[in-house]
């Protein structure tokens, strides 16, 4: 039996042109008239222009997500909008192809990765779509004299903000889009500077899915102009935000003008931790595929690499082997496993701790240049490995949000729980082993929103993921993160006579 053909990618016609701020239901010029460019990665070639939304223009789309919240949208019920959800997902399934395209061109992530985005995409609204039903009004028991019928409302919170990171625009959003649209809230999405492009080509199917006027609204621009102001707002009620932790906490410095919940998803450096009896044939590729996926731009990443010392020499090698094998290039081209870094400061940013690694006293084992020849007018970093790096190290403690692992070598289960612990993130963490008690011990000991044991990076919107100490705060995926759409309000009705 032959298997089907995957298409080859092609450049989206969508790509091009001046791109316009979503809001309302239509495409409208930022108030300033400014635009600015964004660019392909890949080869550093301008791809678009986009609207330099600012103060004016966030204002106009709370107003509008406002509008759109107190009108006919607030009478749609649970079964309306799960419906609603579903043809969303059958809409996009049509264009997954352009979408996957789209996305790889303007943040450089492969395309093999980027089809696989449009899939977990269409899980999550599925999940999301089961959940209408959170916003809810049940009655409850009471001790109060006489006689007083309780009623316990979960409603939809309001307008939110989604503030957007660059390394999984068109996923990303749907952790704001997707409760929204689940509890009967608006939002006002601000993507980033250097990757808006698979939201805006989003709006256009959100729109045809039939998403009434006003309900998603997309204010691209900078965050020091656009993200700033949606985060200062008084006519919002919740910013979801995923970035950095500096970012993270100027939004709350921000949003305390009218107190405003928050959804804090920021940095990490994530210790993922390799014991001697683990499988190696797993561990090596999974380890490494944990901090090289996206080209290390992911915010759980396993940059920590712990390897217990009696297989640390077995490992390192294996791991430059493994390094050596993978095929960094242009998203679209086949069979590429490494994409570019999304900008030229990421790259300077990234050959900065390369440096600095070296400087430090860690040991190259694998890759460590910025790759020229055809790649050159890219971002391009090979899959670089430290090895016999100390946990005091600079690369060991600062997040680089590249493709680049430090190996620390480690003794005793006590010792790696320590070392791992010993950082001002909370977000991921792994453990590879054979034995139970020590997957057990450890998943347990690491101070995490989420651990992998035997595998690492896969996440579950039904199940989801979240951080602690300054990875942030508010669990994303699940129920949970549906009801923090909601507030909640008791009433208390007399309804003696
Ligand atoms: P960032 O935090 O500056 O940007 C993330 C989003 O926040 C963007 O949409 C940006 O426009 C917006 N923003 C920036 N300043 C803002 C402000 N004052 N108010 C409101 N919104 C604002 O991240 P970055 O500059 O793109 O990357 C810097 C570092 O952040 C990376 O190197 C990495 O360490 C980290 N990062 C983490 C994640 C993650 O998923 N946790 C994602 C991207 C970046």
């Amino acid at each position: 039996m032959s298997t089907p053909a995957v298409p080859s990618p092609v450049r989206p016609a969508f790509l091009g042109g001046s791109k316009q701020l979503f809001i309302g239901g239509r495409w409208v010029a930022a108030a300033a008239g400014e635009e600015f460019d964004t660019v392909d990665p890949a080869s550093g070639q301008v791809i678009a222009r986009l609207a330099r939304g600012a103060a004016a223009d966030v204002d106009r789309a709370v107003v509008a997500a406002r509008a759109a919240f107190e009108g006919p949208w607030s009478r749609w019920t649970p079964l309306e909008r799960q419906r609603l959800l579903l043809r969303i997902d059958e809409l996009m399934l049509k264009h997954a192809e352009e979408l996957a395209s789209i996305e790889t061109t303007d943040m450089g992530a492969p395309i093999t990765r980027t089809r696989n985005t449009v899939k977990w995409i269409s899980q999550a609204i599925r999940f999301f779509a089961s959940c209408t039903g959170a916003a809810t009004t049940t009655t409850a028991s009471n001790s109060l004299p006489g006689n007083v019928m309780t009623l316990n409302h979960k409603a939809p919170l309001g307008v939110v903000g989604g503030i957007i990171p660059w390394n999984g625009p068109m996923g990303g959003q749907w952790w704001t889009i997707g409760p929204a649209l689940a509890t009967g809230c608006t939002c006002v999405i601000k993507p980033a500077e250097d990757a808006s492009l698979s939201i805006l080509r989003f709006a256009d199917i959100l729109a045809e899915a039939g998403v009434p006027d006003g309900v998603v609204n997309i204010v691209t621009g900078y965050g020091s102009e656009a993200g700033a102001a949606l985060a200062a707002h008084p006519g919002v009620d919740k910013i979801s935000f995923t970035g950095s932790t500096e970012t993270g906490r100027r939004i709350v410095q921000a949003s305390a003008g009218n107190l405003k919940r928050l959804q804090l998803e920021l940095g990490g450096k994530s210790p993922d931790i390799v014991f001697a009896d683990a499988d190696l044939d797993a561990a090596v590729p999974g380890a490494a595929m944990g901090v090289f996926a996206n080209s290390g731009q992911i915010c759980y990443s396993g940059t920590r690499l712990f390897v217990q010392r009696s297989v640390q020499e077995e490992f390192v090698e294996r791991l430059q082997r493994f390094s050596a094998g993978l095929k960094v290039g242009k998203g679209l081209d086949p069979g590429v496993d490494l994409g570019p870094l999304i900008s030229s400061r990421q790259l300077d940013r990234v050959m900065h701790y390369v440096k600095l690694g070296g400087e430090q006293g860690a040991r190259l084992a694998a890759g460590g240049r910025r790759l020229g020849g055809e790649l050159a007018g890219g971002y391009f970093v090979e899959p670089t490995v430290f090895a016999g790096v100390d946990q005091g190290m600079t690369i060991a403690r600062e997040e680089i949000f590249g493709p680049v692992i430090s190996v620390i070598p480690f003794d005793t289960v006590d010792e790696v729980l320590k070392m791992a612990n010993d950082t001002e993130y909370g977000l991921g963490g792994g453990v590879w082993t054979r034995n139970l008690a020590t997957a057990h011990q450890v998943s347990q000991g690491i101070r995490a929103g989420v651990v992998w044991v035997n595998c690492y990076g896969a996440v579950d919107p039904a199940v989801g993921f979240g951080g602690c100490k300054m990875s942030g705060y508010g669990w994303k995926g699940g129920l949970e993160h549906v009801e923090s759409f909601l507030y909640r309000k008791a009433v208390y009705m007399n309804i003696a006579g």
